[in-house]
């Protein structure tokens, strides 16, 4: 399940400062661990204790100003479409302008939650302003200023109120939920295909959390794990292919359900941009990940290729490139099992839990190579690391001075966990604790 929360609205009504408003808090605990690249239009948000993803439609926009508007509308259908809210920013020291007409004229004819926030209600008499707004028909008008928080926390109260409760699954009756992402022609779809036909284990085609988002439970060769994949997506809205935000948003969902991704490559056009952007948010959901460069087939090789091939995609990963790839042939049906097979390695990376006494034995032997290093006068002693009970691994280390311990320090410790243990793939949490 996920609660995806869109920001939509023109350009300058303060969106991107609304967005990181709301997920600054959480922005900071993510920061604290190495590795997670930020992405400024993607984050997650809490609130009450309810988490929800943000995605601030604005940081998709490209192109001149008088494209502006007709991008913007297709964002606002394909935000409607795709989340479970949108939050409408307005100005209210512009006031009503006839674009916002326009938006509020689609967005009343979904049936989807809509917030219309009024901002740069910097102060009462600003808020005042706020008013002008009921005549779009949307509702509440809730006024606040994304510079200085006000009118935020009663705007929160009631979104994370609309927003379903994301329920634990039980342990127990985990199958691995792999997805299969990418840039629209990569071959995803023949992919899925190929290793759907090529067995009759199929066992179930069970509805998706979208009605589109295809969950297909696949049994066979000591596997069973639901495929996620967009492909029911896809043939709906041929016309918004070319969108970069379309094939951002549409991933989402499909991320933020999965243990594992399965990022797709063309051969013949390598890791760009916009890959980037798709692995920016598996990071940031932490999702375990593995690259595989479909279309091998088109390229012309020698003993060398794949090695070099994969180095540049390595390179782009960094920090986070302890990464299996592996390159395939869709249509010569060239290393699928393969494929699969390392998908499945990831996920046993993922629930991987080490003994603690093993781990301490490492970790000592570890930190007498190199202790941590003297920061400002101060020498840190780690008395001893335990990994959580959690779904991703993560390791607590104890120590009397927690505050002293550096990033790179921190690396070090994580770079030695996976260099010992199996851990490509998944991203690893290093949190210190006093003890
Ligand atoms: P976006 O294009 O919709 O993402 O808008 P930005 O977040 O980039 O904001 C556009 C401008 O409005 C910036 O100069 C912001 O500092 C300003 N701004 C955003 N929110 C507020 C607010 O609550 N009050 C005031 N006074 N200015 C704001
Ligand atoms: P999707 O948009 O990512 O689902 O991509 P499709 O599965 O629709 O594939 C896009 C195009 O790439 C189709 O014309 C496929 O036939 C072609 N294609 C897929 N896999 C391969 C492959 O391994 N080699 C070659 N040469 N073409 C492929």
């Amino acid at each position: 399940m996920s609660n995806i929360v869109a920001i939509v609205g023109r350009p300058n009504v303060g969106k991107s400062t609304l967005f990181n408003r709301l997920t600054k808090s959480r922005e900071a605990i993510v920061e604290e661990t190495a590795g997670v690249t930020r992405d400024r239009h993607y984050g997650k948000a809490e609130w009450n204790g309810k988490e929800f993803s943000l995605i601030d439609t604005g940081g998709y926009i490209k192109g001149s100003d008088d494209v502006f508007e007709l991008e913007i509308r297709k964002q606002v259908q394909i935000a409607i479409d795709e989340s479970e809210a949108l939050l409408f920013v307005v100005d209210v020291m512009e006031g009503v302008t006839e674009f916002d007409k326009d938006v509020a004229k689609i967005i009343r004819k979904s049936k989807k939650h809509v917030f219309l926030v009024a901002n740069k209600a910097d102060n009462g008499e600003r808020a005042g302003y706020a008013g002008e707004f009921y005549q779009l028909g949307l509702g509440e008008v809730y006024a606040v200023s994304a510079i200085n928080g006000s009118g935020t926390g009663e705007f929160l109260d009631d979104l994370v109120k609309v927003l379903p409760e994301i329920e634990e699954e039980v342990i127990e009756e985990r199958v691995p939920k792999i997805a299969v992402v990418g840039r629209p022609n990569v071959g995803k779809s023949s992919f899925i295909n190929a290793l759907l036909n090529e067995d009759r284990n199929i066992v179930t085609d069970v509805a998706g959390t979208t009605r589109d988002a295809i969950n297909t439970r696949y049994k066979g060769f000591g596997y069973d794990f639901y495929l996620i994949d967009t492909a029911g997506i896809r043939k709906k809205s041929k016309v918004h292919e070319d969108l970069e935000f379309y094939s951002v948003m549409r991933s989402l969902r499909v991320i933020e359900n999965a243990d594992v991704c399965i990022l797709m490559l063309d051969a013949t056009q390598g890791i760009e941009a916009q890959d980037m952007q798709i692995v920016k948010v598996i990071q940031s959901n932490k999702k375990g990940l593995m690259v595989l460069v479909n279309k091998w087939d088109l390229v012309e090789k020698d003993h060398k290729t794949s090695l070099e091939y994969e180095k540049i995609i390595k390179e782009k990963l960094k920090p986070f490139d302890d990464v299996h790839i592996v390159f395939i042939s869709t249509i010569n049906k060239q290393r699928i099992f393969k494929a699969v097979e390392t998908a499945m390695a990831v996920y046993e990376n993922r629930a991987r839990r080490i003994p603690t006494r093993k781990l301490n034995e490492f970790i000592q032997a570890t930190i007498d190579k190199y202790p941590p290093p003297a920061l400002k006068g101060k020498f840190v002693k780690i008395k001893y690391v335990t990994q959580l009970p959690t779904y991703i691994p993560q390791f607590a280390f104890f120590c009397n001075l927690p505050q002293y311990v550096s990033e790179s320090y921190k690396r070090y410790l994580e770079n030695q966990l996976r260099e010992h243990f199996d851990f490509t793939g998944v991203h690893i949490d290093i949190i210190f604790r006093k003890k």
